[in-house]
């Protein structure tokens, strides 16, 4: 990363916070303030309320299994649309203003579409620009590949872009305006005592949104740690302090958990009768990532007639690949066969606590036990604790999990790591 240059600050804003007219017209207030007090400023902007949800849903009219190419194609058109709405709604406000595609930015990207990763940003053309005195609006979510075919990020990529342009400008501060006050201890919409964090570490929010905390997508909270970016999310709705998210001030504080995250995108996926010979779990798991299938719980029962079941979780929206990959291996691997099942969903808690404090795994399968809550599965690293249950329990298990830890008091759940 270079030398941060004081002065340039990148605004990013979710769609709910562009979702019609009146909400642009807000936004372009927020960025011309920004403006006014001197400060070079960089938008990046997703596309209006639930445009992309509704691209989706139109490609999967047409087609069970939309090509991944052409889903980009179709999807990086709602930044479009935005990007262009809110320059003109800038320019309104009396402030010169430009709104740029990710290709016309030079963003980068490698091949993998649909889950895009930025390789390369090309300060030039948002340099020149800025150097021209314009507000720059960039599109978020997408790039382009080396193929100049254009590539998304993943949903909620517009985190990503501006994590990313942040970091090659060298930016003072990137914002992300959204419609929450802040980062909670648990998505303010299911546990109604969730509490407004001041602060997070990168490691703890990277954990919380790998989670399925959506506040924020877990790429960009790497880009920000990998790149030092100090990140600040906060409401365009309301307009009072948010979250940052840095390296921890309170360096001799530590807290045991920070949050409660789930994940209902989760399907999990049962292969029964594996022959327990090596190699096998290499074959399964190999062919998914060939095809870029993540996954997540893994867990293989011990039985003693040569044969185990192996049972793990993915992304729901990656299921129709995995079981048509899933099938030819299963025969191939001469295992009796496969089964899944979406009506699962994944609680975890985060904290820098959680690995090290003894008792912290028993006091959240007690508070499921107590909510008579059956966990289908558990894994563990050093920042957090998950457990697989029945999608209809998530929101209960959510709050028996937040209420056991005691997150909506203050301090009640931190200790002094001396
Ligand atoms: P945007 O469109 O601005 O990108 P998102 O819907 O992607 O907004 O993210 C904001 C949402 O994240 C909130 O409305 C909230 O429901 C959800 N969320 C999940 N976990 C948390 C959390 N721990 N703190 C705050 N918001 C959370
Ligand atoms: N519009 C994209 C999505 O809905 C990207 C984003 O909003 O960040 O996922
Ligand atoms: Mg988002």
């Amino acid at each position: 990363m270079e030398e941060k240059e004081l002065g340039i600050v990148v605004q990013k804003f979710g769609g709910s916070s562009v979702a019609n007219v009146a909400r642009i017209r807000n936004v372009a207030g927020i960025v011309a303030e920004t403006r006014k007090k001197g400060k070079d400023v960089v938008v990046v902007v997703s596309a209006m309320g639930d445009t992309t949800d509704h691209l989706v849903e139109l490609a999967h009219e047409i087609s069970s299994l939309p090509p991944r190419r052409e889903m980009d194609m179709l999807l990086s058109t709602g930044e479009q649309v935005s990007s262009a709405l809110l320059a003109m709604a800038i320019m309104e406000q009396g402030q010169p203003a430009i709104s740029l595609t990710g290709q016309q930015v030079g963003i980068i990207t490698d091949s993998m579409h649909t889950k895009a990763k930025i390789v390369d940003i090309d300060q030039d053309r948002i340099k020149s620009e800025l150097g021209k005195g314009n507000i720059v609006v960039v599109a978020g979510f997408q790039g382009v590949n080396g193929q100049n075919d254009i590539t998304t990020l993943g949903r909620g990529g517009s985190d990503t872009t501006a994590v990313a342009v942040a970091a090659a400008l060298g930016a003072e501060l990137c914002e992300i305006y959204t419609d929450v006050d802040g980062v909670y201890t648990a998505d303010p919409r299911c546990v109604v005592n969730a509490r407004k964090l001041d602060e997070i570490t990168y490691d703890e929010m990277l954990e919380l949104a790998s989670m399925g905390a959506g506040v924020l997508q877990p790429r960009s909270v790497e880009c920000a740690k990998l790149n030092g970016v100090d990140l600040c999310v906060l409401s365009s709705f309301n307009r009072v302090e948010g979250t940052y998210v840095r390296e921890g001030l309170k360096m001799e504080k530590k807290v045991v958990v920070r949050g409660v995250a789930k994940d209902e995108n989760v399907a999990k996926i049962a292969i029964m009768k594996v022959p327990d010979t090596p190699g096998v779990a290499f074959k399964v798991f190999d062919s998914l990532s060939q095809e870029g299938i993540n996954v997540d719980m893994i867990i293989q029962s011990v039985n003693s007639d040569n044969f185990n079941d192996i049972l793990f979780t993915i992304n729901k929206d990656d299921l129709n690949r995995a079981r048509r990959i899933l099938e030819k291996i299963v025969l191939e691997i001469g295992a009796k066969g496969v089964i899944d099942d979406a009506d699962v969903a994944k609680i975890s808690i985060v904290g820098a606590g959680v690995a090290s404090t003894p008792g912290v795994a028993a006091q959240m399968f007690g508070a499921l036990a107590e909510s008579n809550i059956n966990i289908q599965a558990i894994s563990t690293s050093e920042l957090k604790i998950s457990c697989l249950v029945a999608r209809s329990a998530i929101y209960r298990a959510m709050q028996a999990v937040h209420d056991k830890f005691a997150l909506s008091n203050e301090g009640d759940h931190e200790v002094v790591i001396r």
